[in-house]
């Protein structure tokens, strides 16, 4: 106990020195630091907290040190979170390496592959992209049809395209699905591989938004070579390792409402237009609406406290998961639908419009929110999901 407080003590003491103030502000979109070979940063705060938070292995506070996590107890590590949740500290860095695919290396990756992967992406070098949908395979992933065919080296030749990939034009590495085996039943024949976007045969094509921005982009997948070691788990094994994976993709969009992705303070943002300059209330209704938003959010934040405790706990939380995802995703579209009906036409304006700094980017938020309800599973993918595996109801 002494020496969880101290701990604690030790935590804070060491954030309060090394977080720089503005890196304890909310983040917004255009603030989110990408590690990479190529990663950008917009002002010095945010390159000395991404250092900081790297030397001291801090990208994964229970990961292995000598793999270049910060070799902590999960305790330890869930007292970290809870410390920088507490100064609203930013996390120094978005990486799909670490929230995702290492995870499963640390489970299923060989030492050789550990080595291989886990240091550079806790030294922040290397971006990871998710190669997983295609054109007739988003909810029905099985039905994925990139094809890998073992050569006489056994290594692997690749050919076949997948949609949907974020940030695919600045990954520097793509985990990918891909059909080892058209003979068997179709969850069968998948194996899990590791690409280098460098690689030859490799075409990376953004597909252009309405919002004139682009995130997504398909990648064409022409005889590229893929070298044995770069196997995941089993050949044609690829399901299960994806299964685990798509948790962690779920237990880390169930995070954002811990200040871990752009979000607005919906309280922050309401109290102008619920009250007048004297404190008096003004629209009970919104009121109300507003409180129930709040206290399911808070009801949420509990649970997902819960079960993140059982799952270091090494309890079985792949169905909560689902539930988590879920509730948070669709949690934060309500935010924003109440948000914007609230704020009227101020809510939908894009751009050129005087707002608040509480009311920033309110309008692009709320569409980015539905985008979470589909990505990493749809919602209705999820309710399947629950229905089947927590509720034990009949496919
Ligand atoms: C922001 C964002 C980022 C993404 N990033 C990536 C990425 O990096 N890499 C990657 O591989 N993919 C990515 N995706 C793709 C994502 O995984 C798919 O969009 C998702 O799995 C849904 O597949 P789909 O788009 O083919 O829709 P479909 O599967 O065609 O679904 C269409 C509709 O039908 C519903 N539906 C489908 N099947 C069922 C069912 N059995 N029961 C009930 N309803 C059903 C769905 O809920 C949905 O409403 C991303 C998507 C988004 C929105």
């Amino acid at each position: 106990m002494q020496d969880t407080e101290n701990f604690r003590a030790e935590t804070r003491a060491w954030l309060e020195a090394n977080c720089p103030p503005a890196m304890r502000q909310p983040l917004t979109q255009e603030q989110i630091v990408w590690s990479g070979s190529t990663v950008k940063f917009a002002n010095d705060d945010q390159r000395v907290w991404f250092e900081r938070m790297r030397d001291r292995g801090w990208f994964a506070p229970d990961w292995p040190a000598e793999l270049g996590g910060g070799g902590l107890a999960p305790k330890q590590a869930r007292i970290v979170e809870q410390e920088m949740l507490r100064l609203a500290c930013r996390p120094p860095q978005f990486n799909l390496g670490v929230w995702m695919l290492g995870p499963v290396l640390l489970e299923l990756g060989t030492e050789a592959q550990k080595r291989e992967h886990l240091p550079p992406m806790m030294e922040g070098r290397m971006r990871w992209c998710q190669g997983f949908s295609e054109p007739n395979a988003g909810s029905d992933l099985a039905s994925l049809k990139t094809s890998a065919r073992v050569d006489e080296n056994g290594d692997f030749v690749v050919n076949g395209s997948k949609i949907w990939t974020s940030y695919g034009d600045a990954a520097d590495w793509m985990y990918a699905l891909v059909r080892t085996d058209t003979t068997v039943k179709k969850q069968q024949g998948i194996s899990f591989v590791l690409i280098d976007m460098k690689s030859h045969g490799v075409t990376v094509k953004p597909i252009e938004l309405i919002s004139g921005k682009s995130s997504f982009c398909e990648v064409f997948f022409d005889d590229v070579r893929v070298p044995a070691r770069q196997l995941i788990g089993p050949l044609n094994g690829g399901w299960t390792v994806a299964k685990k994976l798509l948790q962690h993709e779920r237990a880390a969009m169930s995070k954002f409402s811990e200040g871990a992705a752009p979000s607005h303070d919906a309280l922050a943002v309401a109290r102008p237009y619920l009250y007048d300059e004297d404190g008096t209330l003004l629209e009970p209704v919104w009121r109300d609406r507003l409180a129930a938003l709040l206290m399911d959010s808070h009801a949420f934040s509990l649970t997902h406290q819960r079960v993140k405790e059982e799952g270091m706990a090494r309890m079985d939380i792949s169905g909560p998961s689902s539930i988590m995802k879920l509730v948070q995703t669709e949690q934060e579209v309500a935010k924003y639908e109440l948000l914007t009906q609230l704020m009227g036409q101020r809510g939908l304006s894009w751009e050129g419009s005087e707002f608040s700094a509480d009311e920033h980017d309110i309008c692009r938020l709320w569409l980015l929110a539905k985008t979470y309800t589909i990505s990493g599973g749809s919602s209705e993918v999820q309710l399947n999901i629950i229905a089947k595996r927590v509720l034990g109801l009949p496919g």
